[in-house]
């Protein structure tokens, strides 16, 4: 096992001077050095070999209990020191202070073709847990084990998932938090990306007007994610920040395509990298719903849901210019970067949603087509991901009756208007140049197939509570190619079913995890 460790993080940023683990307070520091803690009986359930093999391991390795005392952090690499980093945040529109790795811990960061972190996410607690355990069970390791990986082959900018393990230990969790506590499976996910910072990171010294920790910072990520821009001036912070609202409007545009609901858009949960990051109480649209959330903590305002998720985009990055603010002392070119946002979300979308009908010359007209599209998905319950990929072949609206949940109530008026749509969209066609044939090849490529539906992810998790990984094997080979016809798999290819409606974990999920 020979890794090419650099860790520019730790060598270069400043680190918290005490050693021990409790929980406190972190002043003038990016990270805290931190262990994790041994567990019972470490098991790998899942090792994803690419991400593997892009890190430096070989295949030996993989196979090594070495491998599997590492990315249960029982062991660790030779000249490392793992650590958690600090950051704060806003939490549901509001500044919650100090947050920081709480349940995840960097191992190391090592070089390839480009700089990773290797992070494992439930290996106990760091000074940031605060009065939580540092830990993650079973369920929520799937959830997040199988998404990051789904997102990734959809081609959407993600954390990669490298291995899922079991810790061995018991760990109790109050799913519903009605005062039923259970215990459960603990477990682990090794988990990678060219960076953790988030929003978070630099907006904990704005908050505490440490410009010295936050200049660093800024300079650290310049220098190591975008060379292209200059250390210690005013102008490239100005342009770090364009270039992470561009980021950020692209990770979005890429959600509302696939109809990802991220569950908790915090600033904490924000990467400076556009990244999805933190797969929590995540959630995939079935039904074409932009109210719906699947976050049962955010019920009653409804603040991420998918419909919603653009505008929290902006208002994020609107408390990340702030920080940026405390250094430049400009405000014209945050907020030009910021107004960007928009302009440039209203183009990104339209050119999305015109490619997943189809129209790969959209002109000022089409987004009417587009929002008529949209007021008929809602007029009776009609599956996102089975619609717009009949929709490619279809030459009538009944081709597309599948995607109804009720096909009986595809009549009277509610025919009527969707008859009227796909007259309209028949005709928008005929401006098109390409053949029918490449057509439909083109919106098969923005136009998925199969996505990790919840109701998916919920049978994976039941059937491994059982020690049964079976399914948790065909998904993960599933949504290697979620945009090819693979007919060994064409159950995935159908609507959650009504037993999944209102289940726990398949409609709705709390944070517990
Ligand atoms: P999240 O909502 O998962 O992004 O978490 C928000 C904050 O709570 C982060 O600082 C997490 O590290 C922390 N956190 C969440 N769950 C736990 C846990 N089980 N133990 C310790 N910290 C946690
Ligand atoms: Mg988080």
């Amino acid at each position: 096992m020979k890794l090419n460790i650099q860790n520019s993080f730790t060598e270069e940023l400043p680190a918290d001077a005490n050693l021990e683990n409790f929980t406190r307070q972190v002043h003038h520091a990016c990270f805290s050095w931190v262990t994790p803690t041994k567990t019972k009986a470490p098991k790998l359930i899942h090792v994803n070999t690419k991400v593997a093999e892009d890190l430096g391991f070989e295949q030996d390795d993989i196979l090594s209990p070495n491998f599997l005392n590492i990315v249960t952090g029982n062991t660790i690499y030779p000249n490392t020191s793992p650590y958690a980093m600090c950051y704060g945040g806003h939490q549901f529109g509001n500044w919650a202070g100090q947050l920081g790795d709480g349940r995840a811990i960097n191992l190391f960061q090592v070089q390839t073709t480009k700089l990773h972190t290797l992070q494992l996410k439930g290996a106990g607690k760091t000074p940031y847990s605060r009065t939580a355990d540092g830990l993650a069970v079973l369920r929520s390791s799937v959830r997040e084990y199988l998404c990051a990986e789904a997102m990734h082959h959809l081609g959407i900018p993600t954390t990669r998932s490298l291995s899922l393990s079991l810790s061995g230990d018991q760990v109790l969790r109050d799913v519903l938090y009605n005062g039923n506590p259970e215990y459960e499976q603990g477990a682990i996910v090794g988990r990678v990306a060219e960076s953790f910072i988030r929003f978070g990171n630099f907006q904990l010294f704005a908050s505490k007007n440490d410009k010295t920790t936050l200049a660093a910072l800024i300079n650290y990520t310049i220098r190591t994610h975008f060379p292209n821009l200059k250390e210690n001036d005013t102008d490239s912070y100005a342009q770090l920040f364009q270039e992470i609202v561009n980021a950020s409007v692209t990770m979005v545009v890429h959600w509302q395509r696939v109809g990802f609901v991220h569950g908790v858009m915090n600033t904490d949960n924000m990467s400076i990298l556009g990244l999805t990051i933190d797969y929590g109480p995540y959630g995939w649209l079935d039904n074409y719903d932009p109210d719906w959330t699947p976050n049962t903590t955010d019920k009653q305002n409804r603040r991420y849901r998918y419909g919603q998720q653009p505008n929290i985009g902006l208002w994020n990055l609107y408390q990340l210019a702030n920080t940026f603010y405390t250094l430049t002392e400009d405000a014209k070119p945050l907020e030009k970067a910021l107004n960007s946002y928009k302009t440039q979300f209203e183009a990104e979308n339209l050119k999305m949603m015109c490619a997943k009908i189809g129209v790969f010359t959209p002109n000022k007209q089409d987004y009417i087509l587009i929002q008529s599209l949209e007021t008929n998905l809602k007029l009776t319950e009609t599956d996102m991901t089975l619609f717009f990929r009949l929709l490619a072949k279809a030459t009538t609206i009944e081709d597309c009756i599948v995607a109804f949940y009720t096909p009986q109530h595809l009549k009277g008026e509610i025919l009527a208007e969707w008859q009227a749509w796909f007259l309209q969209y028949q005709t928008r066609l005929e401006q098109e140049t390409l053949s029918k044939k490449d057509r439909i090849a083109k919106m098969n490529l923005v136009n998925p197939k199969y996505v990790l539906r919840n109701y998916m992810s919920q049978l994976a998790i039941e059937a491994a509570e059982k020690n049964d990984y079976s399914l948790i094997d065909e998904l993960f080979t599933l949504i290697q190619n979620p945009y090819d016809e693979q007919p060994k798999y064409e159950k995935w290819f159908a609507k959650r079913p009504d037993w999944a409606k209102h289940k726990i974990g398949c409609s709705m999920l709390s944070c517990s995890s």
